[in-house]
C-alpha cells in the first residue's frame, strides 16, 4: 500500500496540494460570510455610534447638558414648550435656530481632512494675508457669532489681515456682535452697516472694496471654518493670480447642527439655471486630494484675488438682491482667462436651510422677489451663454419677457477682457456634461396664459377643482407668472394641457372641456395659429373647431373657424410685466 502511494506520489502530491488550497479558500470564504453577517445584525447600531460619533463633536462644547442620547432633537426628549421654540424659529429662519442658540460658538470640529493633507507644510511667511469678507442680511446673531470664531480660531493669525463684515440692510440689530467683535477681534474687524438692503452682490463688492490684503476670501454668515481650511486654499493664487479657488463644502445641518462631510464636486448648472454637482472626472479622482478644475462654483465661499476680482468688474451691477451671481462670476472667470479650482484639503461647513424654507429676502413679496431672480437669470444669460441661451430659455419661457435692463457695460467688459465664446466652456469643461443632460428640443411649442384678444382681462381657467367645463377668468395679475389655473402648454403631442389635466370639445366640437389627458390626440387635439390667433381643435380640415370666448357668460365654448370673429383671438405666451 505504502508502496503503492509511493509509486503514485506524482499524482497525489498535486492533489493533496489543491486540497489544501481549496480548505484555505473555503475557510476564507466562510469567515467573509461571518463578517458580512455581523455587518448587517449590527448596521443599525453601527449608523447610531457613527450619529453619535457626529453629534459627540457637535455638541463637545454643548450648552444645554440634557439633549438625549443623540444630542440632537431626538424629539421625544423635547417638551412641547421646547418643540414649540423649535418649529418658530425653523418657520422664521429656515433652520434650528433655538437650538444654536445654545450650542457654543466655540465648538470643535472632527478633522475630516484627507489624511495626505494633514501631511503638507505651507510657509506661512510665503502665502499672502487675506481679507475674508463676509456680507449678511439678518442672520442670527448665534450662527454669525459661530461664523467669526471658527475663524479667529482656525486661522493663522499671520495669514488674516482683517474680517470685513457688511451688514446689508438687517432689520433686526444684535448688540451682543460687536461686544464680541471687540473682544475676539481686538480691531481686526471692520464692521461696515448699509443702511437699506442692496443685495449680496453689492454688498461683496462694497466689502471687497474696503479691503486691504491682496487676497479676498468671500464667506457666507452662517459657515464654520475647519482646521487647515485657509492655507491649502491660497497656495494656488499664489501660483497664478487668475485663480480663484473654493473648498469642499461640507454641511452644518438645519435641525440639529451636525457637521457633516460633503463631497468633492465639478459644480455646473442645467438648462433651468439650477446649480448641480457633476462627479469628478476619473483622472481628477484618481488624483484626489490634489486640486481639481470647477466649472461653476457653488458661489458662497472662494478665494481671489483682489486685484483680479476688480479687473472682472467683481459681480455685474445689475444683479440684484440674490441668484444668478455664482454663474456670471464663474463663467466670466473661466471665459475671461482665470480658472477655478475646488481645494480638497479646504473645507469648509455650510449651514444649508430647509429645502422647503422659501428664501425671503425682499420685502416678504414672493413674486417681486422671483422676478428679480428671473432678470439676474437672463442677464447672465443673455452676457455669457450666447446662442445656447435658447436652450435655458426652452426651459423658462418666462425669462424672455422679463425686462433685463441695461447691458452695455457688461458687453464692454466682455469685449475688453477678449472673453471666449460659451460653447468654448462646455467644448473645454464639461463633455461630460451634454451626455447627462442632452440638450433637448423644447418640450413645449407655446406656454403661458391664453388671453382674450375680445376682452383682454380675461383668461382661460381650468377651475380648481379641474373637472368639467373650463370658465374665463380675470388673468392673474402678475402675468409673467401665471397662476397655475391659467398656465396652458401646447405640448409637442398637441395637447393643450394644464397641469395633469388636457382641454377637450365634447358634442361634435361644440363644448370645450376639461379631462384628464389621454395621449391619443382625437378630441384633445389643438394647435394654435399665431397669424389668426385662433387656437384650433381637430386635426381633420373640415372638422375644426376655433376656442370662442363668452365673456357674458365667462365661459368658453367652440365653434366653426371664423378668422374675423373676435371672440375667437387669443394672446398666447408670456405677457410683458408692467
Ligand atoms: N445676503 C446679503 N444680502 C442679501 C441676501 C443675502 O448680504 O440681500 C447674504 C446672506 O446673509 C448670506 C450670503 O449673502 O451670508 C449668501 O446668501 P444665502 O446664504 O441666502 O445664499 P445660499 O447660501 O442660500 O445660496
Ligand atoms: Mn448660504
Amino acid at each position: 500500500m505504502c508502496l503503492d502511494i509511493w509509486r503514485h506520489k506524482k499524482k497525489v502530491l498535486p492533489l493533496l496540494l489543491l486540497m489544501a488550497i481549496g480548505s484555505i479558500i473555503y475557510y476564507l470564504y466562510t469567515l467573509k460570510l461571518e463578517r458580512e453577517r455581523d455587518e448587517s445584525a449590527t448596521s443599525t447600531t453601527s449608523r447610531l455610534e457613527r450619529d453619535i460619533r457626529d453629534l459627540q463633536a457637535v455638541f463637545e462644547s454643548e450648552v444645554i447638558p440634557d439633549l438625549g442620547a443623540l444630542g440632537r432633537p431626538a424629539r421625544g426628549n423635547w417638551t412641547e414648550e421646547q418643540l414649540e421654540a423649535i418649529a418658530k424659529s425653523q418657520r422664521e429662519t429656515g433652520y434650528n435656530a433655538w437650538l444654536s442658540k445654545r450650542i457654543s460658538p466655540e465648538r470643535s470640529l472632527y478633522d475630516m481632512r484627507h489624511r495626505s493633507c494633514k501631511k503638507l507644510k505651507y510657509p506661512l511667511e510665503k502665502l499672502p494675508s487675506v481679507s475674508v469678507v463676509i456680507t449678511y442680511h439678518n442672520e442670527e446673531a448665534s450662527v454669525l457669532l459661530r461664523t467669526l470664531s471658527s475663524l479667529r480660531s482656525r486661522t493663522p493669525i499671520q495669514l488674516l489681515r482683517e474680517v470685513i463684515l457688511v451688514d446689508d440692510g438687517s432689520t433686526q440689530v444684535d448688540e451682543k456682535l460687536n461686544d464680541f467683535i471687540k473682544i475676539k477681534f481686538l480691531n481686526m474687524v471692520q464692521h461696515r452697516r448699509i443702511t437699506t438692503q442692496v443685495g449680496l452682490m453689492h454688498a461683496r463688492v462694497v466689502g471687497s472694496e474696503l479691503a486691504l490684503a491682496d487676497v479676498l476670501v468671500f464667506l457666507d454668515s452662517h459657515v464654520e471654518v475647519t482646521k487647515g481650511w485657509l492655507e491649502p486654499l491660497i497656495a494656488p493664487i499664489l501660483e497664478d493670480n487668475r485663480t480663484c479657488t473654493t473648498p469642499i463644502i461640507d454641511t452644518i445641518d438645519f435641525d440639529n447642527f451636525a457637521y457633516r462631510r460633503g463631497k468633492p464636486s465639478r459644480g455646473f448648472f442645467n438648462w433651468e439655471f439650477n446649480y448641480i454637482q457633476l462627479p469628478l472626472l476619473k483622472e481628477e479622482a484618481v488624483a484626489m486630494p490634489a486640486p481639481h478644475k470647477n466649472p461653476i462654483m457653488n458661489g458662497g465661499l472662494f478665494a481671489i484675488g483682489r486685484e483680479w476680482f476688480s479687473e472682472l468688474g467683481g459681480y455685474d451691477k445689475g444683479l440684484k438682491i440674490w441668484g444668478a451671481e455664482q454663474f456670471e462670476l464663474s463663467l466670466k472667470l473661466w471665459l475671461c482667462g482665470g480658472q477655478i479650482l475646488e481645494v480638497p484639503c479646504s473645507r469648509v461647513g455650510h449651514l444649508f436651510r430647509d429645502g422647503n424654507f422659501q428664501v425671503r429676502y425682499t420685502n416678504k413679496d414672493k413674486n417681486s422677489e422671483k422676478k428679480l431672480i428671473s432678470r439676474n437669470y437672463r442677464r447672465v444669460a443673455e452676457i455669457w451663454l450666447d446662442e445656447y441661451k435658447d436652450k435655458l430659455f426652452a426651459n423658462m419661457p418666462h425669462l424672455t419677457v422679463i425686462p433685463v435692463g441695461n447691458l452695455a457695460e457688461q458687453r464692454a467688459l466682455k469685449n475688453r477682457l477678449h472673453c471666449k465664446p460659451f460653447k468654448w466652456f462646455l467644448d473645454n469643461l464639461a463633455t461630460d456634461f451634454l451626455h447627462l443632460y442632452p440638450i433637448l428640443d423644447p418640450a413645449e411649442y407655446a406656454s403661458g396664459v391664453l388671453q382674450s384678444i375680445a376682452s383682454p382681462k380675461l383668461c382661460l381657467d381650468r377651475k380648481d377643482p379641474s373637472h368639467g367645463q373650463p370658465k374665463l377668468a380675470p388673468c392673474s395679475s402678475d402675468h409673467v407668472f401665471p397662476s397655475p389655473q391659467q398656465y396652458w402648454s401646447l405640448t409637442n403631442h398637441r395637447e393643450l394641457r394644464s397641469g395633469f389635466y388636457c382641454l377637450e370639445v365634447r358634442n361634435h366640437g361644440v363644448n370645450v372641456h376639461i379631462y384628464q389627458c389621454h395621449g391619443q390626440s382625437g378630441n384633445q387635439f389643438w394647435s394654435f395659429d399665431s397669424k389668426t390667433h385662433q387656437v384650433i381643435s381637430g386635426q381633420q380640415q373640415n372638422s375644426r373647431h376655433c376656442l370662442e370666448a363668452q365673456p357674458e357668460l365667462n365661459a368658453v365654448t367652440s365653434s366653426v373657424c371664423d378668422p374675423k370673429n373676435h371672440k375667437q383671438q387669443w394672446k398666447f405666451g408670456y405677457l410683458n410685466s408692467q
